[in-house]
């Protein structure tokens, strides 16, 4: 029996409680209620209808105030900061800032043997036959690689931060274009590649400000195996190298990579119920919901 079905006004036995109508239920996960709202349950339709107007009220005035001290505080998206956090963090640690272009050529992702019936393949925005919006940063990173083995002695270490792209089916935890974080270190002893993955990766983390989170491993149709970051959901990927791809970038020697998401990083520490509040929007404005 729907909720809609309860007379406004009349107890119900607890088992015949009412829950959220669907409209109150969508409205409240608007405006990020937290699970413990959402799953709230009332003693009768009246009730229920009195708690969502005084807690549609606490929501809306709560993002208000929010937007109002990004106005009035100067202060910047969390993406952006999150990025310069990370960024700064990085450079500290040694490594060098790269930035490198959007649209890649077909031939890129060939060489990283992405093929036509890979899952992968089939998320890629075209512009054309022959150039995409790149859906990773990798390309770019191991072309820069093979570069800079010749002009700068080992180990050579190097990020990039930027937009990637995925037609990825819209859910609660991919978008359309999202935020890369990937960095790269060439030039390691073989040994200490998993090591030196787990320093970089607590590094990142710790400058994000995420305290829990484990290691496991992914099958990946371009990797073979990768070693994910998990907090409530996949942060991160990291590959140990080398790798069989190394080879057609003309690299030699051992590294280790790992891409983060800045938006799910966000949407973990902010505690969003879905990744759009924290990515590029119209509709929420650094994760408030604009519709209050
Ligand atoms: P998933 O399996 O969750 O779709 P993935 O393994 O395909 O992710 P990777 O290729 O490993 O993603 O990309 C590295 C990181 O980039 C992911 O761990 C995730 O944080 C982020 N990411 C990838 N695709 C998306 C997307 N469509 N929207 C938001 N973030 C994404
Ligand atoms: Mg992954």
């Amino acid at each position: 029996m729907s909720s809609g079905q309860f007379d406004e006004g009349i107890p119900m036995p607890d088992e015949r409680k009412v829950g959220w109508t669907v409209s109150q239920s969508q409205r409240l996960r608007e405006l990020n209620a937290t699970l413990e709202v959402q799953d709230r349950r009332f003693p009768s339709g009246k009730k229920r209808n009195e708690a969502f107007l005084e807690l549609e009220r606490f929501y809306v005035r709560q993002s208000r105030d929010r937007l109002l001290k990004l106005r009035d505080e100067r202060r910047r998206p969390k993406l952006c900061t999150l990025e310069d956090t990370l960024i700064k963090a990085l450079t500290n640690a040694g490594f060098v800032q790269v930035v490198t272009p959007v649209i890649i050529s077909k031939s890129f992702l060939d060489r990283m043997s992405i093929h036509p019936a890979d899952k992968l393949s089939r998320q890629v925005f075209w512009l054309g036959d022959k150039k995409c919006l790149r859906p990773m940063l990798a390309p770019n990173l191991y072309y820069l690689l093979g570069e800079l083995s010749r002009i700068w002695e080992k180990p050579i270490r190097i990020f990039e931060a930027g937009p990637c792209f995925r037609k990825d089916t819209a859910g609660r935890r991919h978008v359309n274009e999202f935020t890369m974080l990937n960095l790269v270190e060439l030039g390691l002893p073989k040994e200490e590649g998993r090591k030196r993955l787990e320093e970089l990766v607590t590094l990142i983390m710790k400058a994000s400000g995420i305290k829990d989170y484990a290691y496991a491993s992914h099958k990946s149709e371009i990797y073979g195996t990768t070693i994910d970051i998990v907090s409530e959901m996949e942060l991160a990927s990291g590959v140990v190298g080398p790798h069989t791809l190394d080879s057609r970038w003309g690299i030699t020697e051992p590294w280790v990579g790992v891409g983060f998401g800045l938006e799910r990083i966000l949407m973990v520490r902010e505690k969003y119920r879905n990744i759009q509040r924290a990515g590029r929007a119209l509709v929420y404005l650094d994760g408030e919901r604009l519709n209050i």
